[in-house]
């Protein structure tokens, strides 16, 4: 069973050519739909007394709920940002936590034994309370970003000790050590606990470093994009969605799950908020994996 643990939030995405108000969106969300094409995702996260009706019903209809709590008192957390005209680079306009600041996050009895965690980027003191519920997952994947690496460093250092994968992009894990260098960047996670790390470079594609083998993998060749966001979380749902579907982890198949990862990202950024990766099939999934092999065969 996987398990994915972040925020459900309302978006205000605003680009030159277009703005999306209050749109279904956080990193629990975009990452829990993008595995549930790969296995059966269970979610855990809080919204609030705003949320709409509609939106849970996008949620009810692919996951299992019952981990979702529903404030009656707070509002939603809400995330305010705009992207330049290039699409590369995302201003924070407001990030309003809500339910997020005070939620003591519980796991129904059934989550307790989820084999595989994924954690979302969200507060890592949450992270780590929430990983503390379960009995003994086989594999711990964990995200972070600018937000949390600037004002919870030490928490998110203690989070990334305790997980077997790190997600992360490119810029934020030069924040997180202060370094340039993107092969020193991969070393210094993995010395700090996992046993892998995947550095996402959005159309650069990704760097995968495990077994002190550094692994370069493109990007999917997306010709659309319309809405960035999210990217990272889809990636990261796919990634440990594919993984849950393997016995074991080798260097094949992480290489494996770092393509299903760029697949699922390259969904995301097509329409805005979690549009196109709700409407997507196994098998679109798969003409882009045949797609990618082509690709890659010399
Ligand atoms: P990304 O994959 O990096 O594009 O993630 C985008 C999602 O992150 C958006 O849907 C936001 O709601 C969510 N988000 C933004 N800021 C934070 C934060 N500080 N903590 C957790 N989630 C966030």
């Amino acid at each position: 069973m996987l398990t994915v643990f972040g925020t459900i939030a309302l978006d205000t995405t605003r680009t030159p050519f277009h703005t999306v108000e209050r749109m279904l969106g956080g990193t629990a969300t975009f990452a829990s739909i993008s595995a549930s094409k790969y296995v059966p995702t269970s979610i855990v996260a809080i919204v609030g007394n705003d949320f709409p009706a509609s939106f849970l019903e996008i949620l009810r209809r692919r996951l299992d709920i019952r981990g979702l709590t529903i404030s009656q008192t707070e509002k939603t957390f809400h995330y305010d940002s705009s992207f330049d005209h290039d699409l590369s680079k995302r201003t924070t306009n407001k990030t309003e936590l809500n339910v997020i600041s005070n939620y003591q996050s519980t796991i129904p009895d059934e989550y307790v034994d989820s084999e595989y965690v994924y954690l979302a980027n969200n507060d890592p003191v949450q992270n780590m309370r929430v990983l503390a519920l379960f009995s003994g997952p086989k594999m711990i994947i964990c995200d972070t970003m600018d937000f949390w690496i600037m004002n919870k460093r030490d928490e998110v250092m203690r989070m990334i000790n305790k997980v077997d994968g790190i997600i992360i992009n490119e810029s934020e894990v030069k924040l997180l050590f202060k370094e340039s260098n993107i092969f020193n960047c991969a070393r210094l996670l993995v010395s700090k606990g996992p046993a892998f790390a995947v550095i996402n470079k959005a159309e650069n594609g990704s760097l995968l470093f495990y077994n002190n083998e550094f692994y370069p993998l493109p990007a999917y060749p997306t010709e659309i994009i319309k809405d960035p966001t999210g990217a990272g979380d889809s990636f990261g749902g796919a990634f440990i969605g594919f993984l849950s579907q393997n016995e074991n982890v080798d260097s094949k198949i992480l290489k494996n799950a770092v393509l299903h990862g760029n697949i699922m990202g390259s969904f995301a950024i097509e329409e805005y908020g979690v549009e196109k990766i709700v409407s997507i099939n196994a098998d679109d999934i798969k003409k882009r994996h045949e797609k990618y092999k082509e690709i890659f065969s010399f």
